[in-house]
This record gives C-alpha cells, structure tokens and sequence, in this order.
C-alpha cells in the first residue's frame, strides 16, 4: 500500500512524451514556495475551498466529530459562500479526516487529499493508457511529495512499469540516503532532479534542510551515467539572484556529465490550497517572474555552455 494524493494523465510536463503522472504523499522538505502543499504531509488531509461552499450544512449534520459549525452571528459580510452565506468553520483538531462531510458535500468544496492505494490499483490506472505513451514516447512519472519517501512502494510500481516495458520518470528533491536512489535506478530510465538553492544556509531556511546530500547524491547519480534532467524552480527574491545563478551553472558543469535543465518560474495559484488546508502562505503576494526575467536567467546558465530549456 502507499498514499497517493493525485493521479494526473496526459501530463506533457513531467517527462518525454504523454505521461501518467502519479503523485506520492509526503515530503521530507518544507518549501516556501511549494505549489502542492496537500503534498507535504504523509496523512491524508481535509481540504474546504471556500468559494465552492454553497452553505447547504449537510456536513454539520454529517459531523459525527462535531468539528464543523456556522457561525452565522459572527458573519460580517466579508468571507461568504457561493450563495452569500456565511461558510462553515472546521476545528481541525476535533476533525479525524474521515472524509464523511466529503462524501455529502456535493458542492464538492470538501475533499480529502491522499488516499491508500495498492501497487495494483495505481498500474491498473498507468497501463491504460499504454497506447498514448507508445505513440508520444512518453510512460510514467512519479512525483510528491517526495516520491522517495515511499520507497517500498515506488519500488514495486518501478518494477513492475519496466516489466510491462513503460518508460520510468522520478521526480525528486534528491533529499533521501544515497542506497535509497541506487535501489530504484535500475528501473527509472530518467530522473528529474530539483536544485533550489546553492547557498547552504539559504537552503536550510527556505527548505528546512541542508542542501549537502542532494548535491552530494546529485554527483552520485551523474557519475552513475544515469539520464537526469534537472529542474530549477525560479523564485523572485529567494533563488534568482546572479550569485544563486552563478553558483549554479558552476556545480552543474562541474559534475561528470553534463545535463539539461528547465527552469520552473514560480507561479501563485497554490494560494487558495494553502487556506484550504488551514496552512499559511509564507510567500503572499509573490509575483511570477516575468518571461523577460526567465530569459535572462536561461541565457545565464547557457554561457556555462549548459542546455537550458
Ligand atoms: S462545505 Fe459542502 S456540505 Fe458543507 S455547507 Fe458547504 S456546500 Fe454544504
Ligand atoms: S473529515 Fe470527518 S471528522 Fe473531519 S470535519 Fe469532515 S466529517 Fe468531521
């Protein structure tokens, strides 16, 4: 079994090719920036969107927890529903996500992210659509979270994908202990490797953690001749400096092999899942850099001779 919390196909991003691409819950990083924060934790989570509520209170009356209230005296006409409602509160400490408010709201604004799947539930989703990977060159890609964190199970998916000859994409942080990587590289045709920041303090303050194993796995990898494709998220005013930048295009020409790399810009829509799943946005009004500034940071890394995408 492993917790999955989305399973997207058609992807064209995640990889050569139309991909399945299956996200695994939990991540042992803590971004400022992350647009998956149902991602991060390794239990399911209940999500409310707000601006689909229609105040119906089917999900008080469902509530066996009685986490769930109106506070109708309280509404000052600021926060409402779809139908201008005031919408409901949820104690997240009295909730034990049993996802039965979910099941009645058929405003679908409550939803439970992440949810046990066997190894054969999840192929049974991959190999359907077979077809289009064989056209397109495409396959699977497993993302998070960080897929990593549930090696047992990606192992088993990795396994049984080159089984059925379906081309294999791990999209990681690195962030794990070097045996745990060489125990899928059999089965993962490519990697797509995250580098977020050079600076180890920066790193540690907008990550939660040190940048040294993932440096340090990324040479691993590099010099194992594995197909690594890596990708660097473009935050303005955290990791889009000339020094992060520079520092960058140095480590990456220094490594054994050269690889690609495709820069990320940031994007903002992640902020209505953050108040979704009660957590706070650290970077509230962050803009998406713009397509001249993502130029300027592409032309900056090609004059290290690297390919940049
Ligand atoms: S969250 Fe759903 S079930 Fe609850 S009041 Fe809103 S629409 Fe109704
Ligand atoms: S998930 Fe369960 S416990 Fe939590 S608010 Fe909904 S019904 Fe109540």
């Amino acid at each position: 079994m492993g917790m999955v919390f989305d399973i997207r196909r058609y992807a064209i991003h995640d990889g050569p090719g139309i991909r399945t691409t299956v996200f695994l819950k939990g991540c042992p990083l803590d971004c400022w920036w992350c647009h998956n924060p149902e991602s991060q934790s390794s239990q399911p989570e209940l999500i409310f969107r707000e601006n689909r509520c229609i105040g119906c209170e089917a999900c008080v009356a469902e509530c066996r927890n009685e986490a769930i209230s109106f506070q109708r005296s309280a509404f000052g006409g600021q926060r409402s529903t779809a139908n201008g409602l005031p919408p409901p509160v949820t104690n997240r400490t009295l909730c034990q996500v049993c996802g039965e408010c979910a099941e009645v709201c058929y405003a679908e604004a409550r939803e439970i992210a992440g949810r046990e799947m066997t190894v054969a539930q999840v192929l049974a989703e991959i190999v359907s659509d077979i077809p289009f990977y064989d056209e397109s060159g495409g396959g699977v890609t497993f993302s998070g979270g960080e897929p990593l964190l549930q090696r047992e199970f990606l192992l088993e998916l990795l396994r049984a994908c080159k089984t059925r000859e379906i081309h294999t994409t791990v999209d990681t942080s690195g962030f794990t202990a070097w045996p745990v990587i060489e125990s899928i590289r059999p089965y993962t045709d490519l990697f797509l490797y995250d580098l977020k920041l050079m600076d180890d303090e920066k790193h540690r303050r907008y990550t939660g953690v040190s940048n040294a194993l993932i440096l340090s796995n990324l040479r691993k990898l590099s010099k194992a001749g594995q197909a690594i494709t890596i990708r660097i998220p473009i935050v303005p005013g955290i990791n889009d400096d000339e020094d992060n930048i520079r520092r960058t295009g140095e480590f990456l020409t220094c490594l054994p092999h050269r690889h690609p790399v495709e820069l990320l810009p940031y994007h903002a829509s992640a902020d209505g899942k953050y108040s979704g799943l009660g957590k706070v946005n650290r970077l509230p009004g962050t803009v998406a850099p713009s397509g001249e500034r993502m130029q300027m940071i592409a032309e900056r890394l090609r004059s290290f001779g690297l390919q940049v995408k």
